[in-house]
């Protein structure tokens, strides 16, 4: 097992296979942005495994594939396919915007992939096309491959902001009520400069909440997956809701988790600047012996926790370099 030093057992790993992305939602990726990682960078498919399979065998279980947009990635379907099958590794998902997800659902569910996050602000299609710059129809032809091909479940992961899309939230709990899909709020934070921009539409989750109380009587619910989610269930209905609160209230203390970027730098943490480059080593030809131990190394960097709150300038990196 992977015991951090705060005691924590690091079980989940979010591996993000591109750092590019085909929107750009404001609070994430600045328009016009070029400078992404160098494909000559890029982790292999052969080097991505190799890893996966050293996680897997120091008692990493979960591994949750990101981006970016990882179906950006070409055959993306051939990769999952590959993690799937590696020991230890007994939970395979991906998190998408779903723009290109109606041609891939079926691929994907064919090799071993099952739980589905997907990001979606609103449900609007000028407002959608304002926050990301992209098409709603192509999201919601995605999400109905999705449902077609059989993945359960399927979160929608919506980051709630003031003045932008805080209006919706009812929306969405209606259309994840008729669609049988999990629905997660997320607060927003300061990642990049755009993340830092966007704090200005910061919105504390707890007034989500109480606005939600007001028309649903919300009782616990419990949602499996390794997340940070706190969720209540909409009584009389299978709808839960996920509060993904990082700012109001950090979940730090249980974090299982850590990221490994396209470029082969695994972080410790989405708020600080903890990292580990794991690509010279990969390329220098190191034993699997050595890897593990690097991977163990790796994880004494753990920080205690992000400082988003103290220290909101301190991480540069967009959301969408680190995989979110
Ligand atoms: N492209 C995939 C997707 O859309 O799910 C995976 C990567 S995306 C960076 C992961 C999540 O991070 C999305 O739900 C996005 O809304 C969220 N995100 C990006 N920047 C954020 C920020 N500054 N604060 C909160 N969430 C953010």
């Amino acid at each position: 097992m992977l015991i951090d030093p705060f005691g924590r057992s690091i079980d989940y790993l979010r591996l993000s296979v591109t750092d590019r992305c085909d929107l750009r939602c404001f609070y994430c990726l600045p328009k016009g942005f070029k400078n992404f990682e160098e494909p000559e960078h890029w982790l292999t498919f052969d080097e991505i495994e190799r890893v996966i399979r050293a996680f897997g065998a120091l008692g990493t279980r979960r591994v949750r594939i990101t981006g970016g947009e990882p179906l950006v990635r070409k055959n993306l379907p051939a990769l999952a396919a590959r993690l799937q099958k590696l020991p230890g590794i007994d939970d395979l998902s991906l998190s998408t915007n779903a723009v290109k997800l109606a041609r891939h659902a079926e691929d994907l569910h064919n090799a071993g992939v099952r739980r589905l996050n997907i990001s979606l602000d609103s449900l609007d299609a000028k407002r959608f096309q304002q926050i990301t710059g992209g098409k709603l129809q192509k999201v919601l032809d995605g999400l109905m491959a999705a449902k077609a091909a059989g993945f359960s479940p399927i979160k929608i992961n919506m980051v709630v902001m003031k003045g932008v899309n805080e209006d919706e939230v009812e929306a969405m709990v209606d259309f994840c009520i008729e669609h049988g899909f999990t629905l997660r709020f997320i607060e927003t934070m300061p990642m990049g400069s755009t993340g830092r921009e966007a704090v200005d539409h910061y919105v504390d989750l707890h007034t989500v909440r109480k606005k939600l109380e007001q028309r649903f009587e919300l009782i616990p619910g419990v949602m499996p997956g390794g997340g940070p989610a706190r969720y209540l269930q909409v009584a009389g209905t299978d709808l839960r809701i996920g509060f993904i609160t990082p700012i109001s209230q950090h979940f730090c203390e249980t974090c299982n988790r850590v990221r490994l970027s396209v470029d082969g730098t695994l972080y410790l943490c989405l708020g600080q600047k903890n990292k580990f480059e794991l690509r010279p080593l990969l390329r220098a030809g190191i034993s699997d012996t050595k890897l593990a131990a690097a991977i163990r190394h790796a994880i004494t960097l753990k920080p205690k926790r992000h400082e988003f709150n103290e220290k909101p300038s301190q991480i540069v990196r967009f959301m969408s370099a680190t995989g979110g």
